[in-house]
């Protein structure tokens, strides 16, 4: 079920090219075109917060409604949740989190700053040189109360992911769904972490949103399960555009397993900032459903009918953020190129995450090429995210989508008001073609929708 081209792939070396792209440059592209702001930048930011402005929710929505596709709606093995962010406190005793959830960390007593234990390299503080506290251990989970009383009893945790919440509802879900092992259930929401140093942008951050699949499965058949996810899940990345000679899987060494784990691996993307995980995909054994099993005194096993036998399934976990995610397509599809002495900046994004499918401009402004053009985007815009733009020179209004990777420009022109066709532009290839107005709904929907294999193949 794995093919060889995935094994042993930890010490590929990446394309090894030079990159247009920085971190920089990503950053500066996300905040000028509105794909991300930093939260409450009025307020001069709160740290390791990122808002999605209207170009970046686009994105996103694009990202996690391709993953739910691929993963929930197209298989006959998955079904999807969306469980409640707040949890009964007992959840996170089962799951280990509340005794085992936290970093050591130290405190310098000259500047009060804060530092994990296990990443400083001398004894003393690395901003002013002070003496540092005893380790402490500092768990991860913000805490909160719930209900009009703040004492230990109302205590409760934002949960730090969203996999518990399918733990609590595996029988919920096998007797409403009807659903037989193996099968999996897919979640997307936001979790939260109290991490003491996040950072490299949306790379990691104390609130975000995750993709988790937890799939259950017969002991014995966990580890061929186990491949066939790294394999599905390493192969969803690639569907979408992302450079082969960047992405890599990398299995974890004994020393990185939790202690309940039996095997993970991280799918890892070559950022500017150097290889770093976008999912993990862990075989969980049975530790989670017996965790939950007996703090809860429920039972958590299955009964095969057929078989006449009862076990308690294993669980094989990818486990996605979208954070990271997105940030990798953004990164892998960044590119500039000189046309005509000028540096063109664009986005190869892959035209089903890309924000805006077509922008629409009329060639002058006048003959009526704005009300046609109009007219157009109204057409359009009943099937997909369209953007209209009058303003400047068309080579300018072709940059301007270029960099935020909208793949279609339509042109409105004198020959339009005589014969009723515009001209398509490509994003990538900058070729453009003549087509018929009433055309161009089924055209762009089958250009949108295809794999990008098959898009570059049948390149306008
Ligand atoms: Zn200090």
């Amino acid at each position: 079920m794995i093919s060889t081209r995935l094994l042993g792939t930890p010490t590929d070396s990446g394309s090894g090219g030079q990159r247009a792209v920085t971190m920089e440059k990503i950053a500066s592209l996300c905040k000028r075109r509105g794909f991300v702001f930093q939260s409450s930048e009025v307020y001069g930011g709160l740290g390791s917060c990122w808002d999605y402005g209207p170009l970046g929710v686009e994105l996103k929505r694009n990202i996690t409604e391709a993953w739910w596709r691929d993963m929930i709606t197209s298989r006959e093995d998955m079904v999807g949740l969306d469980a409640a962010i707040l949890m009964h406190p007992r959840v996170w005793e089962a799951s280990g989190h509340l005794a085992g959830f936290t970093d050591p960390l130290v405190d310098c007593k000259v500047c009060k700053h804060r530092f994990r234990a296990d990443q400083l390299t001398e004894p003393r503080c690395p901003d002013c040189g002070g003496e540092l506290t005893e380790s402490r251990n500092f768990n991860l989970m913000f805490k909160t109360f719930m209900g009009p009383v703040e004492d230990t009893a109302s205590v409760v945790y934002l949960r730090p992911e969203t996999a518990q919440g399918i733990f609590v509802n595996f029988q919920n879900v096998l007797n409403a769904a009807r659903q037989k092992i193996p099968f999996g259930i897919g979640q997307i929401g936001k979790s939260f972490r109290n991490e003491i140093t996040p950072g490299n942008f949306l790379f990691r951050t104390r609130e975000f949103e995750q993709m988790e699949i937890e799939f259950f499965v017969k002991p014995g058949e966990d580890e061929m399960w186990h491949r066939y996810w790294k394999q599905t899940r390493f192969d969803w990345y690639l569907k979408y555009g992302i450079d082969r000679a960047r992405l890599r899987l990398r299995e974890h060494g004994a020393d990185e397993l939790a202690h309940y784990a039996k095997g993970c691996a991280d799918v890892e993307y070559e950022f500017p900032f150097g290889w770093s995980e976008l999912e993990g995909i862990a075989n969980r054994g049975d530790f989670d459903l017996k965790q939950h099993a007996e703090f809860s005194g429920k039972d958590l096993s299955f009964f095969d009918e057929e078989r006449r036998e009862r076990f308690v399934p294993y669980v094989i976990e990818p486990s996605a953020g979208v954070g990271r995610p997105l940030l990798a397509f953004l990164v892998d599809a960044y590119d500039e190129e000189v046309v005509q002495d000028e540096t063109r900046v664009v986005l190869r994004l892959d035209p089903r995450l890309a924000p805006v499918k077509a922008a629409v401009f009329p060639l002058m402004r006048k003959e009526g090429q704005p009300e046609k053009a109009l007219a157009i985007r109204d057409l359009l815009k009943r099937h997909f995210a369209v953007a209209y733009d009058q303003a400047g020179a068309i080579g300018r209004r072709y940059r301007r989508q270029d960099e935020i990777g909208t793949p279609f420009g339509i042109t409105v022109d004198h020959e339009t008001m005589q014969n009723d066709t515009v001209t398509v532009r490509e994003r990538d290839s900058m070729q453009q073609v003549r087509m018929p107005v009433e055309r161009l709904v089924d055209e762009l929907r089958a250009r949108v929708t295809a794999d990008r294999a098959g898009v570059v193949a049948t390149a306008l």
